[in-house]
């Protein structure tokens, strides 16, 4: 077997998915506002942000939602949280932020590649999920 026939493995060995729009960018093959990037990861402008600091973090290997992540992307994952804080205050963010990771059709993840979102700015966002059938938010 030899696999997904949509998966493909790079020069250096990492899995990547030749139709994501996520592993286009990990390959620097379609532009975008980087903002770090390591062997394993790249953090970019998102490019409709909704608030003044809006990241996204991912992986360089292609793995499509938290329902694909095995102990493998375990020290990946780590490192992605681990780097949010400073790429958040290195964007003005230095008084607090949040960070979402969309999955699936219920997570209404659009982008099928796993990333982190990490949205900021000088004021409070609004409330996480809105609570249905609540008033005034
Ligand atoms: P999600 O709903 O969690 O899958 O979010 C996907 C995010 O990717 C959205 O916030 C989009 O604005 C963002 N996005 C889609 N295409 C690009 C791109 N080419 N460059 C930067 N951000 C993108
Ligand atoms: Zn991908």
């Amino acid at each position: 077997m030899r696999g997904s026939p949509r998966a493909a493995v790079d020069g250096n060995g990492m899995q990547q998915d030749p139709n994501c729009i996520f592993c286009k960018i990990a390959r620097g093959e379609i532009p975008s506002r980087k903002v770090y990037e390591d062997d394993g990861i790249v953090a970019f402008h998102d490019i409709s942000p909704i608030a003044p600091v809006h990241l996204l973090l991912i992986p360089k290997v292609h793995v499509a939602t938290l329902y694909e992540t095995t102990a493998a992307h375990e020290a990946v994952l780590g490192r992605m949280m681990a780097l949010a804080g400073r790429l958040a205050r290195e964007q003005g963010a230095n008084d607090g932020f949040r960070t979402i990771v969309n999955t699936g059709r219920v997570g209404r993840q659009e982008v099928m590649h796993v990333h982190v979102h990490v949205i900021g700015g000088p004021d409070p966002l609004g409330p996480m999920i809105a609570r249905k059938g609540s008033q005034g938010d």
